[in-house]
């Protein structure tokens, strides 16, 4: 049985205040969730958050880290001072990362790797833009951005696969569920060439305008196993019904 789970991806929203009254509305939901449950939220906030979660159903994680161990890197963080915190997920290659920040395969990969080797699992994102999807170059673009990682990693390192189109996110435009499964299919069939085992249990969750009302479609399909959730993970009910969908 491969692991099902919900992300939550905060972004650069959120306060102590904010984020004391997400986690309190949602432990107060009566029914514990059948699936994994991250919480992606600023470096600021993790440690607070994860003192907030220990011993409940949520785990937290971060939205990125940076790719060297430590060093002359101003502003940034690593997956050392992650660990130290008790981190154990971390988004890479968002594609708000990729494009607002220029990072490229290589760099997202090299960051998956640090995650690694400091015992946190890397949530891997890829996906197309419009532009990419309407020249039919899906296929190509995604197996890029997967081979740049498979290069460095094996399937069973990887935490999962987000397989978020550009043009779904935060747009109100999910893919529909036929369209996200074709994607999720091929990544499956990648990670099945990589390692023909462990290929095969590594999570692989849709991203891109995922709400309470979409969510059960998207997840009734054979390769999505999850979801990772920006605008309507904000709330704490609307979340939980995600994770209820799964
Ligand atoms: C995201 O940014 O990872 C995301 C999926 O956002 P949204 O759910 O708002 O489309």
């Amino acid at each position: 049985m491969r692991e099902r789970i919900v992300i939550a991806n905060w972004k650069m929203n959120g306060s102590r205040e904010a984020n004391a009254l997400w986690v309190s509305n949602f432990l107060a939901e009566p029914v514990r969730l059948s699936c994994r449950t991250v919480v992606c939220a600023p470096f600021i906030y993790l440690p607070e958050l994860t003192e907030a979660c220990r011993n409940t159903a949520i785990e937290i994680g971060a939205e990125d880290v940076n790719e060297n161990a430590s060093g002359a890197f101003t502003g940034e963080v690593s997956a050392a001072m992650l660990a130290d915190f008790g981190i154990r997920f971390a988004i890479v290659g968002h594609s708000e990362r990729r494009r607002l920040y220029g990072e490229t395969d290589n760099r997202v990969a090299m960051k998956a790797v640090t995650l690694v080797k400091n015992g946190i699992r890397p949530v891997i994102c890829v996906g197309e833009t419009l532009e990419e999807r309407e020249r039919g170059e899906t296929p190509a673009v995604i197996l890029r951005q997967l081979n740049a990682v498979l290069a460095v990693l094996k399937p069973e390192s990887i935490g999962a696969i987000a397989y978020e189109p550009v043009w779904a996110i935060g747009t109100g435009k999910s893919a529909d569920p036929a369209t996200a499964q074709t994607v999720h299919a091929g990544i499956r069939a990648r990670l099945v060439q990589a390692a023909p085992e462990a290929g095969k249990l590594t999570p692989i969750l849709y991203g891109g305008s995922v709400t309470p009302e979409n969510a059960a479609s998207l997840f009734a399909e054979a390769d999505i196993d999850g979801a990772l959730v920006g605008g309507a993970s904000l709330n704490a009910q609307s979340f939980y019904s995600i994770g209820e969908a799964l």
